[in-house]
């Protein structure tokens, strides 16, 4: 036992966990960790909830250093966002990823406190961010079932949103003009049965944008395909 080990107990369950973890991982593939440390070379980003029931890389059979992740509280990528922005331009420009993902939840916490007016703190100021896509949307989530569709609706439109100002930000746009290719995509996850959904955007230039975004919102605002 190292001085270090000796430090902190109260959590020395999840020390056991990851030595059981790392003992596991060698054990299938040796040269797991030895290749790891050598280098990073993911092909996707990944944007999505801070909530600790959307482990990014397990959901998609990603392992460590095959996916680059930032979470924040209900996925919101804004243009004065310096952490989010920087990890972007990070996976964008170092690692060369090929896929920004955007991938939102249904049900999702941050969301509903906004529908439902809830106070929590500080974070009522992040989700303001969500305030403005709820106000822009209004008749669309006036027009659902119940407070539960609304929620679903309100998550899905962030997702759409959060692609669009993916799309105007300058990291994106400089990697658009110099001819890199990426491409942002629009997920929602559903906690239920564990699934992914594809919110049909797929965008890998400028023009895609506009055209893209509209079907989604057709698609979402179209009461037979209710999820
Ligand atoms: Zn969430």
């Amino acid at each position: 036992m190292s001085h270090i080990d000796a430090i902190d107990n109260s959590l020395a369950h999840l020390f056991e966990n990851n030595r059981a973890w790392a003992k596991n991982v060698s054990a299938s593939r040796s040269t797991f960790f030895s290749d790891l440390a050598q280098q990073q070379n993911p092909e996707y980003m990944w944007i999505g909830c801070a909530d600790s029931r959307v482990p990014a890389n397990e959901l998609i059979g990603l392992l460590p250093g095959e996916v680059f992740v930032h979470r924040n509280v209900a996925n919101i990528l804004v243009h004065s966002d310096l952490n989010c922005l920087s990890a972007m331009q990070f996976a964008i420009d170092v690692l060369k990823v090929k896929h920004i993902i955007i991938c939102g939840h249904y049900g999702c916490g941050g969301v509903a406190a906004v529908l439902q007016n809830r106070r929590f703190g500080l974070v009522d100021n992040w989700l303001r961010h969500i305030h403005d896509i709820k106000h822009k949307y209004t008749p669309l989530l006036n027009a659902q079932a119940n407070g539960t569709e609304s929620i679903n609706r309100l998550c899905e439109l962030n997702v759409i949103e959060q692609v669009s100002n993916a799309a105007q930000s300058t990291v994106i746009q400089d990697a658009w003009a110099r001819g890199q290719s990426v491409t942002i995509h629009g997920w929602i996850y559903n906690l239920h049965d564990g699934l992914l959904r594809s919110l049909g955007l797929e965008v890998s230039q400028w023009d895609d944008l506009a055209t893209q975004s509209t079907q989604a919102l057709q698609r979402i605002s179209t009461p037979t395909q209710a999820k």
